[in-house]
């Protein structure tokens, strides 16, 4: 469609970061362009309506960018997943293998419970590995996952394979 090239079009390649061999998708030409990031904006605020969400989780620290905006145009709550030792409350945590070790991100107990509806934001969708493990922590909340949305998926990497267990039956939407 016309958002999508619109989209796209705001996206740069960078090569070989953030070490060689890698090609980072860089979504800062389309914050900058505010036409591109208003139609981001509303098209992922009207994929959370429609999946029924009742809040929305943003994944540190791109998801914030793009989950806060959606989240005030749905009138829908806006909940970060941060990376681990950030949030001053009592949180949930979780942790996941990385390609090296592995990683820890965490949410504020008291903001996600039963009968909480959550589509979850991010910019990227690479291993899926980030996704999985915010799915397994609103789960363990007692909270209900609505969907997965993000902007980009990139399907050599296989994420939404490796996604399709926590997803569980719930959407993942790639703009
Ligand atoms: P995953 O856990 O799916 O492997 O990695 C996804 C996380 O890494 C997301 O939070 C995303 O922001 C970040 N990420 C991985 N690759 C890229 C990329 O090429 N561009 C951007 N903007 N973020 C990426």
């Amino acid at each position: 469609t016309d958002v999508t090239q619109l989209l796209l079009s705001r996206i740069r390649d960078v090569v070989d970061y953030p070490v060689p061999g890698v090609m980072f998708k860089d979504i800062t030409p389309l914050l900058a362009d505010p036409a591109a990031f208003a139609a981001l904006t509303e098209t992922l605020a009207d994929l959370c309506v429609r999946h029924g969400a009742t809040k929305i989780v943003g994944l540190e620290a791109r998801g914030f960018i793009l989950g806060a905006p959606a989240a005030l145009r749905a009138g829908l709550g806006f909940i970060p997943v941060r990376k681990a030792g950030k949030l001053p409350g009592a949180t949930l945590k979780q942790s996941y293998d990385l390609e090296y070790g592995s990683a820890e991100i965490e949410v504020h107990a008291e903001d996600l419970a039963a009968g909480d509806r959550v589509m979850v934001i991010d910019d990227v969708l690479a291993t899926g590995g980030t996704a999985a493990a915010s799915l397994d922590l609103i789960r363990r909340s007692g909270a209900e996952v609505a969907g997965v949305a993000v902007l980009m998926e990139l399907g050599f990497l296989d994420g939404r394979r490796k996604l399709e267990g926590a997803l569980n039956g719930a959407p993942l939407e790639a703009l």
